[in-house]
């Protein structure tokens, strides 16, 4: 291995047996999979490389977000496309800005590119640290500077005015924005995405696998103007979105007034959860729930540890967050019935 990547963790993948309830991993608790038509994928061209699929999901994507075709890029889950925004701007030795906390395989794809990585803690309250990141913006001249909005895992939206100062004073640096938006579906809109091409150093990054329930099919969207986009073609490998993601997710971009109602549904169970985790909180001494505008909530909380613990040996997964004194769980939207559990182990383990 790479001397520069001694150390390197790999992202923890678990799998799990049916009867667990998954909440752990910010996905969407059920899918559309009952409306996509089968009939359609006998015609799939098994034998030839994906090119048409690639074309039609772009277009269905560019109808549905309304970015112009041009502009969009898709990648083997926004995972891939945040390895090739890596592999686009990123030469070794060049600076990086990430925030603490914020989605791990930002750092990791930068330091594999062997640049040098800052990582920015936010504000205790998870706001941005705005004066700090714009004064390490101009030592540094970073290259990229990464951020989730709304931010995994804090579920925290950030101000459109912060976002946009950084967007300039990466400008000035000579480096690029990606605003991760991952999550924006849950939030309303997004104020960047009208006058995405507008920016000459912005890049939006969305995906299919949160709010569009097909974190399975590993579809992720960049948008960006065309010199951007010209770049990342370059170095894309030609064929990196499969013919059968492509057609089922093609199949559902085309509705979008399903996705709609899939996203109102959604949005219902996150309030049911969010009740449940004030309670859950207010029975918790020192514990501290954070709003959120996605489909999971971030408490800080002593115990955090033992309470995902003591949730996994009744067969719900959460996830816990536990670097340095930050001791912390992550708990997304489920079903009604998967609530109804959580809630119960919830209390019965506060109770304890
Ligand atoms: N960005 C953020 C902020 C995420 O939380 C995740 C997944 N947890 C991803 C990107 C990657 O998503 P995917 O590769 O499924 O598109």
């Amino acid at each position: 291995m790479r001397k520069t990547l001694r150390g390197l963790v790999p992202y923890k993948v678990t799998s799990e047996q049916d009867d667990v309830i998954r909440l752990d991993n910010n996905e969407a608790y059920t899918s559309l999979l009952s409306y996509l038509d089968f009939s359609e994928l006998e015609q799939t061209l098994l034998n030839r490389y994906p090119a048409e699929s690639t074309e039609a999901l772009i277009e269905a994507y560019s109808k549905f977000s309304g970015f112009p075709v041009e502009n969009v890029l898709a990648g083997n889950g926004s995972d891939e496309c945040i390895t090739l925004i890596c592999q686009y701007a990123l030469d070794p030795g060049d600076h990086v800005i990430v925030l603490e906390p914020d989605f791990s395989m930002y750092e990791k794809n930068a330091r594999v590119m062997g640049a040098e990585v800052t990582t920015i803690q936010l504000n205790e309250d998870f706001t941005l640290p705005l004066d700090k990141i714009k004064a390490e913006i101009e030592r540094l001249n970073p290259k990229l500077l990464l951020l989730s909005n709304p931010n995994n895992p804090t579920g925290r939206l950030y101000e459109n005015e912060e976002i946009e100062a950084l967007i300039g004073a990466m400008k000035q640096a000579g480096g690029l924005l990606i605003l991760d938006e991952a999550y924006i579906d849950f939030a309303g809109e997004s104020a960047f995405a009208k006058q995405v091409l507008d920016y000459e150093n912005l890049l939006i990054l969305r995906t299919a696998s949160k709010a569009l329930g097909m974190a399975a099919l590993r579809l992720g969207f960049m948008i960006a103007n065309d010199r951007i986009i010209e770049g990342i073609t370059a170095v894309k490998p030609p064929y990196n979105v499969n013919t059968v993601s492509a057609q089922m997710g093609t199949q559902l971009l085309k509705k979008p007034e399903l996705l709609d109602q899939f996203l109102i549904m959604q949005l219902a169970q996150i309030a049911e959860l969010e009740e449940i985790m004030k309670e859950f909180a207010g029975r918790v001494p020192g514990a501290v729930l954070y709003p959120s505008s996605t489909n999971f909530y971030l408490v800080k909380m002593e115990g955090a540890q033992d309470l995902a613990e003591f949730l996994y040996e009744r067969k719900i997964k959460i996830r816990y967050f536990g670097k340095g004194s930050f001791k912390a769980v992550r708990i997304s939207a489920g079903t009604a019935e998967e609530h109804a559990k959580l809630k119960e182990a919830l209390m019965n383990w506060s109770d304890k």
